[in-house]
């Protein structure tokens, strides 16, 4: 077991380490003495659990757990899918496993390399579960790691915040597709090309055809583009034409219909789009773009003024140059 985890002053993840190990020792269910609060979760379809975050920036209020995580249970072990903000945001998912099952975490799966997904993987360096991520996903992260941290703890404060030492290494890099077993039930992992970022990973749970989206998909929070707008759009076409029992969004409900989900997501980008071309059209310049661009959504979304002006800007970018 690592040894910063034990000794890093952060009573939930120290606890929940502690926990794990009274609950090997013991023989006995970590949920006889509960360490950290366990996120609520919700059994969207068998074996597939996701908690639903609330639609807010990182906080001390949420400890970061402020992105959809969930995790499925297969005969021989677990996949959790994304950690949260915060090594406290991972613990309690760890603690909502176990409170469901006796089963090892056999992978960690980030659906991208964003620090709400992300940054709660050290919480599961102790179950020596491999981490799998896309396969530009450890580039992408190591080159924010230190303005994700510094803005971590002004988000947070110190006791919340991750360190450098809580970024996660991929142990399994998808460059393309990959499909792995967690005991009679497949999970397959698709790298998709530059669009919400450059390292979207989906993965879909074969058994329930349930299709973890990460960030490809927003509901109700407004989306963010950080890759590509115009190869999101793209990707977005391609992803409508398959078939999916069931979608879970990186933000919004736990799970949603396809491709109906994506309907309000497609909207907002196709005014994004019309009004930014619009604007290029009349030479209006990148400033005034930001504050004008896509404003007719904004009753429709959750923290639009906190994400659509540097939608507006990355759009004009990609525009503006065409
Ligand atoms: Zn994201």
């Amino acid at each position: 077991m690592p040894q910063d985890l034990l000794t890093r002053a952060r009573p939930g993840a120290a606890a929940a380490v502690a926990a794990l190990c009274a609950s090997l020792v013991a023989g006995a269910p970590a949920e006889a003495a509960p360490a950290v609060e366990p996120l609520p979760t919700t059994e969207i379809a068998p074996g597939v659990f996701v908690y639903q975050a609330p639609f807010q920036l990182l906080a001390p209020g949420n400890q970061g757990a402020i992105a959809n995580v969930g995790f499925v249970v297969g005969r021989e072990g677990v996949a959790v899918i994304d950690t949260g903000n915060t090594p406290e945001a991972g613990a309690r998912l760890l603690a909502a496993v176990k409170a469901r099952t006796d089963l090892p975490v056999r992978y960690v799966v980030n659906t991208h390399m964003h620090p709400d997904h992300a940054l709660g993987d050290s919480a599961f360096r102790a179950t020596g579960a491999k981490f799998v991520a896309h396969a530009k996903f450890a580039r992408a992260l190591t080159a924010r790691a230190q303005s994700y941290v510094d803005a971590a703890k002004r988000q947070a404060g110190d006791a919340l915040a991750p360190t450098l030492d809580d970024i996660v290494k991929p142990d399994i890099e998808v460059a393309d597709r990959l499909t792995l077993d967690l005991g009679g039930r497949a999970l397959e992992f698709e790298a998709e090309p530059t669009a919400h970022t450059d390292n979207d990973l989906t993965v879909r749970d074969v058994q329930t055809d349930t299709w973890f989206l990460g960030d490809l998909l927003f509901m109700t929070h407004l989306p963010s583009v950080d890759g590509s707008f115009e190869g999101w759009v793209k990707l977005m076409a391609r992803l409508r034409e398959r078939k999916a029992a069931r979608v879970v969004p990186g933000h919004g409900p736990v799970s949603a219909g396809w491709p109906a989900a994506l309907e309000p997501q497609q909207r907002y980008f196709d005014r994004l789009r019309t009004d930014v071309e619009a604007l290029l059209d009349k030479g209006v310049d990148l400033a005034t773009a930001s504050r004008t661009a896509g404003l007719s959504e904004r009753e429709a979304w959750a923290l639009f003024d906190e994400f659509n002006a540097r939608n507006a800007i990355a759009v004009y970018r990609e525009l503006e140059w065409r």
